[in-house]
C-alpha cells in the first residue's frame, strides 16, 4: 500500500517530465522521493515567493504570467510557480478525480480523498501558519479578491491555490483543511485557473523588483483607496483633443493637485462605496484638499 500522504516535496526537481509513468492508480515515487510527473523543469528556489497551484490543467501555467513583466520576473527568479497536477493523485485506470454529486443533480464534484492527497502534497514543507502561506480555494462563493488581499499575499512567503472544475470541491475538504474561499468576482467561470492567474498577476507585481518603477504601485487605483487620475501621453493634440494644459505646465505642485482632484472626482462619481470609505478614513479637515 502506498501511504495516503505525499513524499517529500523539497527534493530536487531538475528532471524534466518526459512521458507519463505506467503505474496507474497510485503515486509513482521516484528515487528523489517525489512523483516524477510532478517534477518541474525549474529547480526550487529557496526563499523565493512561490505559488503552488493545484489544477487539472497544469499546462495552463504560467500562462499569461510567463509574459511581459511577470514573465521576466519569473525568469529572473523573483518569484516561482509550481503547478501540481491533480490528475496524478487520481485513482484507477483513468485516474479519476471526480464523482457524481451526493443527493443527485447535474455535473461532477471533485473527490475529497483525491484533493486531500494533492493538498497534503502541496502543504508538505510549506509554513503551517496561514498568514505566512495562505491556502485558498478559488470559488464564486468566496470573499471577493481585492488589492488588500494581493498585498497580504505578496507579503507572505507564498500561497497555495486550489482550482476547481466541474461543480467544484467536496465541502468536507474545505472544512477539514480550513481553506479560505476567494472569488474573482460575481460571475461563474468554468474553472479556477483564470481566477488564479488574475490574482497571481495582481500579487506578483507587488513583489519588490517585479515592476521597474515602485512609484507606480503607490499612486495607482485601489492602493490609497481612490481610483487613479486620467493619464495622457504624446501627441499633445490628437484628433482635436488636447492634453489638459496643467500637465504641460511643468509645475509639479499644480500637477499633483490636479491629479488628486481628478482622482477624488472620479472615485466619487464611479464608486460611491469607495468614496464613502475614503472620506471616513480621511476626514476633509485632516487633509489638505
Ligand atoms: N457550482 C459552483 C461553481 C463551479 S464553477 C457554484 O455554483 O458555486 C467551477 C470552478 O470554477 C469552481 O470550482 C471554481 O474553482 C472556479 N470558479 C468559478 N467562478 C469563479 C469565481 N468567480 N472566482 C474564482 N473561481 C471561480
Amino acid at each position: 500500500m502506498t501511504d495516503d500522504r505525499d513524499p517529500a516535496p523539497n527534493a530536487p526537481a531538475n528532471t524534466p517530465v518526459t512521458e507519463p509513468l505506467k503505474s496507474h492508480g497510485r503515486l509513482a515515487v521516484s528515487a528523489t522521493l517525489r512523483p516524477r510527473e510532478l517534477m518541474s523543469e525549474t529547480p526550487d528556489l529557496a526563499g523565493v515567493w512561490k505559488a503552488k497551484v493545484i489544477t487539472l490543467l497544469p499546462a495552463a501555467f504560467p500562462g499569461i504570467l510567463g509574459e511581459s513583466l511577470t514573465g521576466k520576473a519569473l525568469k529572473d527568479g523573483l518569484w516561482q510557480v509550481e503547478p501540481i497536477d491533480l490528475r496524478i493523485f487520481g485513482e484507477g485506470k483513468h485516474r479519476n478525480v471526480d464523482d457524481t454529486p451526493a443527493g443527485g443533480g447535474a455535473g461532477m464534484v471533485l473527490r475529497p480523498d483525491i484533493m486531500g492527497k494533492a493538498i497534503d502534497f502541496a502543504q508538505n514543507g510549506a509554513p503551517v501558519n496561514r498568514e505566512e502561506w495562505p491556502l485558498v480555494y478559488l470559488s464564486p462563493r468566496g470573499k471577493r479578491f481585492d488589492q488588500k488581499m494581493a498585498q497580504k499575499w505578496a507579503g507572505a512567503r507564498g500561497v497555495t491555490l486550489i482550482c476547481g472544475r466541474f461543480e467544484g470541491l467536496d465541502e468536507r475538504v474545505i472544512t477539514h483543511f480550513g481553506i479560505e474561499e476567494v472569488s474573482l468576482g460575481d460571475f461563474v467561470l468554468t474553472g479556477g485557473e483564470l481566477a488564479a492567474q488574475a490574482m497571481l498577476d495582481a500579487t506578483v507585481r507587488l513583489i519588490p523588483g517585479v515592476l521597474g518603477n515602485a512609484d507606480s504601485i503607490e499612486d495607482e487605483s485601489h492602493s490609497a483607496g481612490l481610483l487613479e487620475h486620467p493619464q495622457y501621453t504624446k501627441p499633445a493634440e490628437w484628433r482635436g483633443h488636447a492634453i489638459p494644459e496643467v500637465l504641460q505646465s511643468g509645475h509639479h505642485g499644480k500637477i499633483a493637485d490636479w491629479r488628486d482632484a481628478q482622482s477624488r472626482a472620479i472615485t466619487k462619481a464611479r464608486r460611491p462605496d469607495m468614496w464613502e470609505a475614503f472620506e471616513a478614513a480621511n476626514p476633509p479637515t485632516s487633509k489638505k484638499r
